[in-house]
């Protein structure tokens, strides 16, 4: 039974699989633990599968996990780890922007007793400035809406021990905001800083729009500031609109009043209705999310489950 599970979830991965699965193992010989990893491909449209049938054929630490379809990141990852019934378990991208050299340090926390060892990256290579700025104003965000501080740079390169992982397996909300989840399980965590290096090879799935849900998701699951901001934006138009109508009140009452103002009230008349919309907006932003938590959906399918020496795929 594997001590140390590397849970490695892939989208298109192919043309770095092989460099990646190289360098990991390196890392993984060297190790004093019974390792395995599990790939998870995450209903790829390139040849990964194909890339991971011939690692499971060809190396005996290898599982390789194949969903029914393109689930996004964390719905793989949540897959990976739910599969890692025995030991603890590391989280790390296939691309090759998480060092997989840096597992010993990870290892080395974990077994000085702490659950939840994360890598916080020290420098981002490779990355165009706007993102980097994007991705820092949304951590300075983040630790200011949520109720659950998030470790700052931090990706979801971590080890999680034992116990961890069954924590977070308790999770079950469809709203998976990984960062957030691990943070959340509490447990003794600690930090490993790195270099983040560049992508090794093939394109990187982000863009801005992905970008921007993430950040969406990442806020209203963990945070109801958004909600409160909305009706402390409604007290204050509320207040202002009450003061001016008070002064449009008494200035009719003494001056009279001939028709004018119609910029006025169509700038109130605007400004009102906009507040009044983005309110409803986040509103049913968070009505969205109750309601896909209602159905209660699995979170996964999985089409294929390979192991070394498997004769038949399994379904
Ligand atoms: N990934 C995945 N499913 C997706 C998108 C990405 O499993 O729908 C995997 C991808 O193969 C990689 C990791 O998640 O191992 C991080 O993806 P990416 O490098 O595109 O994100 P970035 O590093 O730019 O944040
Ligand atoms: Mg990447």
């Amino acid at each position: 039974m594997p001590q140390l599970t590397v849970v490695v979830p892939a989208y298109n991965e192919a043309a770095v699989l092989e460099a990646f699965h190289r360098r990991l193992s390196a890392v993984l010989d060297a190790l004093p633990l019974d390792t395995a990893v599990l790939y998870v491909d995450d209903g790829s449209t390139d040849g990964t599968w194909a890339g991971l049938e011939a690692l499971v054929a060809h190396d005996p630490r290898v599982h390789a996990l194949k969903l029914s379809r393109n689930f996004g990141k964390e719905a793989a990852l949540t897959a990976g780890l739910d599969h890692v019934t025995e030991g603890a378990a590391v989280v790390i991208d296939a691309d090759l922007q998480d060092p997989p050299e840096l597992i010993p340090e990870l290892v080395a926390k974990w077994q000085a007793g702490h659950d939840v060892v994360y890598a916080t990256r020290s420098a981002r290579a490779g990355e165009t400035r706007l993102k980097r700025l994007t991705a820092a104003g949304f951590y300075r965000t983040m630790e200011r809406l949520s109720d659950t501080p998030l470790p700052r740079d931090t990706g979801d390169f971590r080890l999680l021990s034992r116990r961890a992982l069954d924590a977070l397996a308790r999770l079950r909300e469809r709203q998976r905001f990984m960062k957030g989840l691990f943070a959340w399980i509490g447990y003794r965590q600690t930090a490993v800083h790195y270099q983040r290096e560049p992508r090794q090879a093939g394109r990187t799935k982000w863009n801005y729009w992905r970008l921007i849900q993430f950040a969406i998701e990442g806020i209203t699951s963990f945070s109801t500031a958004p909600l409160r901001l909305a009706t402390w934006v409604g007290l204050g138009s509320s207040l202002l609109a009450f003061v001016y109508g008070l002064w449009v009140l008494t200035k009719a009452l003494i001056w009279g009043d001939p028709v004018r103002g119609y910029p006025t009230l169509m700038l109130v008349i605007l400004f009102l209705g906009g507040v009044q919309l983005l309110a409803l907006g986040v509103i049913g932003e968070y009505l969205g999310r109750s309601y896909a938590e209602t159905k209660q959906r699995p979170l996964y399918f999985v089409e294929e489950e390979r192991r070394h020496g498997d004769l038949s795929p399994r379904g």
